[in-house]
């Protein structure tokens, strides 16, 4: 078997890691280099396709044709996308329904195309460091990512000629590769992902080698940037003071067109903002130097962690609101915790370090730096440890490749267990929802039901597939739907059998069945409903509000349906053999129908009507026409049993 690569395919920086004889190792490039910038450059006219550092470089002079943070946009459609994440200096399109796609010249291209650039790039320079071709990956995708998130990134995977044998949670990858499978107690750690451009955190329960995402909260537009982006602002006030010229960073495209040496000024300007924000990380202070940074002007300002930290504090501290609330949905106090790790390159600035040891309380935050401390030998402080012991940027890529190895079954065996954070089911005739994988569920999981035809002769079934915790359909979001065709037969007898299947990917595939015929159709859903974290919560929320109304609205539409059914085959009978009956009989089912009708009305804004009327007046109905069936029972039995030839002679003694 073919060597599998593990992926940490991230916002700002993308990197590939192996297991070399039982040791996770990052697989560097050619220059030695660890981290990819996730940045892809597509050149006008002729030129190669760049991606990594040397698109990099392109970033600010070249802007319309650089893309960064493509991540983002993977499998999102226009409307899950606001104003705020378009402020790009590349062209980002996509409205509605529609896919959101990057318009570079007089190409559109989907974000996992963009992606896929990445990923041939790293499957390269893994090729060149093993000597062999390498076309199987693992790659980590944030715990938050959807269904088509996920599908896309498989997507751009299989794209760049890899198989996608995995997605892994990135907060998974990283307890991973802290070896936290490896604590024997049941552990609840929080995972704190502070990268360029994304902030997650999300708390993990590991028994015995299970992981269990148990809440995941974060934002999609803070990290490591903002901070470049606040001292870069703070360096361009100093330029002006010093006689330099005066230059505002645009937010966005076309926002205020800048000529080439304003651009080119501004990229040297960022470039060396974060260079001393990483310099600051391990020194006190650090001298920034620009020379010739405009005609006949140089620039150098000495800058202080003092001051940088002042800067940096207002971007850290929004991260604390996400983490209260992971600890919320998790229903966890800070000291409940066992350990909080690190990942993310941001995360090596020391406040960011004092930030998280004082929200989380992490008691013994100097004395335990660097050190793994297992089981309960040791005295356990008041809040849980603060674990940096990994290399925070590179935490996720090796544990992808732990993961990787766990398939190709070099490594010890560990189950990893994520749960579906909504239920998952069907409309059903009277559109109401039918919960197949019930809210919080293990995954993989597989779950079917049979569902009958609604309609006499009915030649298709509509497969309406639902995510949510409402009780009528159209509360619910929809994930897709499909028809499956059947040969017609009389209502109740085409059944079709219905599967949900959610696999470990998180992905899910509906299969829907004519168990008659055995003719079938698998779909896998590519959601575009962007589960994030407070939708989730908004959706669990409105259905504990709205429970009684739901519940009411369910009886309701359930004692409908049974009505109509019982209307029908009164109906039914009264014209195939009313005239058989006594007129006393038929005018009284007559009657009886009139109150049905009136019961079934409902109030036009509620969609409800009086249930214990329409019951009465159900069981009514179904009382008086008792003479009716009995009648036509009878001639069914006479007309089956001549038909098999036995023909029935009265009982005489
Ligand atoms: P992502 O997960 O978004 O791809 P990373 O985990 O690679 O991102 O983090 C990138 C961010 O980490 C950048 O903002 C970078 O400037 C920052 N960073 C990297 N090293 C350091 C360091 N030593 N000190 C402070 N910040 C750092
Ligand atoms: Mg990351």
């Amino acid at each position: 078997m073919s060597r599998i690569i593990g992926i940490d395919l991230g916002t700002t920086n993308s990197l590939a890691a192996t297991v070399d004889s039982g040791i996770p190792l990052v697989i560097a490039d050619a220059s030695g280099r660890r981290l990819t910038p996730s940045v892809v450059h597509v050149p006008d006219g002729e030129g190669s396709i760049l991606a990594g550092l040397p698109a990099a470089h392109l970033r600010v002079t070249q802007p319309e044709q650089t893309v960064y943070s493509i991540k983002r946009f993977m499998g999102r459609r226009g409307v899950d996308v606001p104003d705020a994440e378009r402020r790009l200096m590349y062209r980002v399109e996509g409205t509605g329904a529609g896919p959101v796609a990057v318009r570079i010249g007089d190409r559109a291209w989907a974000p996992e195309e963009i992606s896929a650039c990445i990923l041939r790039k790293l499957k390269a320079d893994a090729e060149a460091s093993f000597n062999e071709p390498v076309t199987r990956a693992v790659i980590t995708v944030p715990a938050y990512f959807n269904d088509a998130q996920r599908n896309a990134t498989k997507k751009a995977g299989e794209l760049a000629g890899l198989t996608v044998e995995r997605i892994l949670n990135e907060p998974t990858a990283a307890a991973l590769a802290y070896g936290l499978d490896r604590l024997q107690d049941r552990a609840r750690v929080a995972v704190y992902d502070l990268g360029g451009g994304t902030f997650d955190l999300s708390i993990l329960e590991l028994n015995e080698g299970v992981f269990q995402v148990l809440a995941t909260s974060g934002n999609t537009c803070l990290g490591g940037d903002d901070i470049d982006r606040s001292v870069s602002e703070f360096l361009l006030e100093r330029i002006q003071e010093s006689g330099g010229p005066r230059i505002t960073i645009p937010e966005r495209r076309g926002e205020y067109p800048l000529d080439q040496h304003a651009l080119a000024m501004l990229a040297r300007v960022r470039e060396a903002a974060e260079q001393a924000k990483i310099a600051l990380s391990t020194m006190e202070a650090t001298e920034i130097v620009l020379p010739f940074l405009a005609p006949g002007f140089s620039f150098q300002y000495r800058l202080t962690r003092t001051e940088l930290e002042t800067m940096a504090r207002a971007v850290v501290q929004r991260t604390r609101p996400h983490c209260l609330r992971a600890l919320a949905d998790a229903r966890l106090q800070p000291h409940e915790l066992d350990q909080v790790i690190l990942v993310g390159g941001q995360t090596r600035m020391p406040l960011v370090r004092a930030f998280v040891a004082d929200l989380f309380g992490c008691a013994d935050f100097e004395e335990t730096r660097g050190q793994l401390r297992l089981g309960t030998e040791h005295h356990r402080p008041a809040g849980p440890q603060l674990n940096t012991s990994q290399n925070p940027d590179e935490a996720v890529a090796l544990g992808a490749a732990i993961q990787a190895e766990i398939l190709s079954g070099g490594l010890r065996n560990v189950l990893l267990l994520d749960v579906t954070p909504l239920s998952l089911g069907l409309e059903t005739f009277g559109g109401l929802m039918n919960v197949l994988i019930p809210r919080n569920s293990t995954i993989p999981i597989k779950a079917g039901e049979k569902f009958t035809t609604a309609m006499d002769y009915q030649r298709e079934m509509l497969i309406h597939v639902l995510q949510g915790e409402r009780e009528r359909a159209a509360d619910n979001w929809s994930l897709g739907k499909f028809t499956i065709d059947f040969e017609p037969a009389p209502r109740g007898v085409a059944r079709v059998g219905v599967q949900f299947e959610i696999d470990a990917d998180g992905i899910l595939h509906v299969l829907a069945r004519d168990t008659l015929t055995g003719v079938e159709k698998v779909v896998e859903i590519k959601s575009a409903v962007n589960v994030d974290d407070a939708a989730v919560q908004q959706m669990v929320d409105e259905s504990v509000t709205h429970a009684f109304e739901d519940l009411a609205a369910r009886r309701w539409i359930e004692a409908r349906l049974k009505s109509m059914e019982i209307l029908a085959a009164a109906r039914k009978s009264l014209t195939e053999c009313g005239t058989q009956v006594i007129p006393e009989v038929r005018e009284k089912i007559e009657a009886a129908m009139v109150q049905v009708e009136q019961a079934l009305v409902e109030d036009p804004n509620t969609k409800i009507g009086d249930l214990a009327q329409l019951q009465t007046a159900t069981g009514a109905l179904d009382h008086a026409s008792l003479p009716v069936a009995e009648l036509l029972l009878d001639r069914a039995m006479e007309a089956l049993l001549r038909q098999r030839g036995i023909v029935l002679t009265p009982v005489t003694e």
